[in-house]
């Protein structure tokens, strides 16, 4: 069994979702079994998954709804890109 201190270790130097899977499930299951510290790890893991999804998202572009660009603007964009 590893200990809460190895958790902490790992999870502030690795990303949860980057582990080999013989790193994660021990670490898996500490956080399930341990009163001392499964419940704040398991904040810790949640937010690095959805920091992941984040970066997919982004990967994907579809941040790019976010940016304030005028039709015209995307248009001309637009153009000068297909322009060979
Ligand atoms: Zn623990």
């Amino acid at each position: 069994m590893i200990m809460c201190k190895q958790v902490a270790k790992a999870l502030s130097r690795e990303r949860y979702y980057e582990m080999p899977w013989h790193r994660r499930i021990p670490m898996f299951v500490h956080i399930r079994l341990c009163v001392m510290c499964g419940k704040y790890h398991q904040q810790v893991v949640d937010f690095q998954k959805g920091f992941r999804g984040f970066l997919e998202q982004e990967g994907k572009g579809e941040l790019d709804a976010g940016m304030h660009l005028s039709p015209e603007a995307r248009k001309r964009m637009k153009d000068q890109l297909e322009t060979p």
